[in-house]
């Protein structure tokens, strides 16, 4: 059931028997050359999709998806827009808060970009201090770890195939074969690996800084974008979608969180 689509009377109705709310979160961020900048929220829009496939409208409230997430290290690619974390936090806070009021008290976030975590994590201690209780779902990292095949960075193999699933027409064929363009911005003696990483005598050294400056792209592995196939992405979407529907029962079910 989605909030959006629904009556207030239909709400308290639905609580009733049930006080689960999913909020889908994303970002709109560079994801290389190849990708839509909407790339963190659609993708978790079509698992939701699916997922509404496979249960019943009083199974699961739908809040409407947050669009802009918290990616200050991608905001100087162009059309990357970042809330930046304390915004994100009270944005998020303000959004559970006022469900909380209502009476909701299972609060599913469906996550879409790495850099929402911690924000999510600030209000998910938040919620739990009153009692609710909220469970972040990094659909990337599960995904990964449903299926180590499926394991693919920042709009590498992974994302590319789920946004293939969504609509091929958003992979730009153009960009698709661009190689990882990783700049040594801090020299050659210290070498970029990675985002935010750096290589010396073996060891990695974490360097947080505009990813810009260091990946010229956008993109990063391990698998490159052209490894990803539409029968990855439909596959790997179908498969969250049947672990949310999996785990939506044990959560109804959970009693009220006590510490
Ligand atoms: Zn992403």
């Amino acid at each position: 059931m989605r909030l959006a689509h629904i009556t207030p009377l239909q709400v308290q109705e639905y609580l009733k028997t049930n006080d689960m709310i999913l909020i889908p979160i994303g970002s709109l961020e560079n994801h290389g050359r190849h990708m839509p900048l909407g790339t963190d929220t659609l993708i978790p829009d079509r698992i939701l999709t699916l997922l509404e496939e496979r249960i019943g409208p009083e199974e699961l409230m739908i809040a409407p998806t947050l669009p802009y997430g918290s990616t200050d290290f991608l905001e100087s690619f162009p059309g990357s827009i970042s809330l930046g974390n304390e915004l994100l936090v009270q944005v998020l806070e303000r959004i559970c808060l006022s469900l909380f009021a209502d009476g909701f008290r299972k609060f599913i976030i469906l996550n879409g970009h790495g850099g929402n975590t911690v924000p999510i994590d600030s209000v998910s201690l938040t919620l739990h201090k009153k009692g609710a209780r909220c469970l972040c779902l990094n659909w990337w990292t599960m995904a990964g770890e449903l299926n180590p095949a499926w394991k693919g960075g920042h709009g590498g193999g992974e994302e590319t195939a789920a946004i293939l699933a969504v609509n091929p027409d958003l992979v730009d064929q153009n960009h698709l074969h661009e190689g990882q363009q990783l700049i040594n911005d801090y020299g050659e003696a210290l070498p970029t690996t990675g985002f935010q990483t750096l290589s010396f005598q073996g060891a990695t050294i974490r360097a947080a800084r505009p990813t810009a400056s260091h990946s010229g792209n956008g993109w990063v592995g391990p698998d490159a974008p052209d490894t990803a196939t539409i029968e990855w992405g439909e596959a790997m979407l179908s498969a969250m979608a049947d672990y949310i529907r999996d785990l939506l029962p044990l959560v109804k079910d959970l009693p009220p969180f006590e510490f």
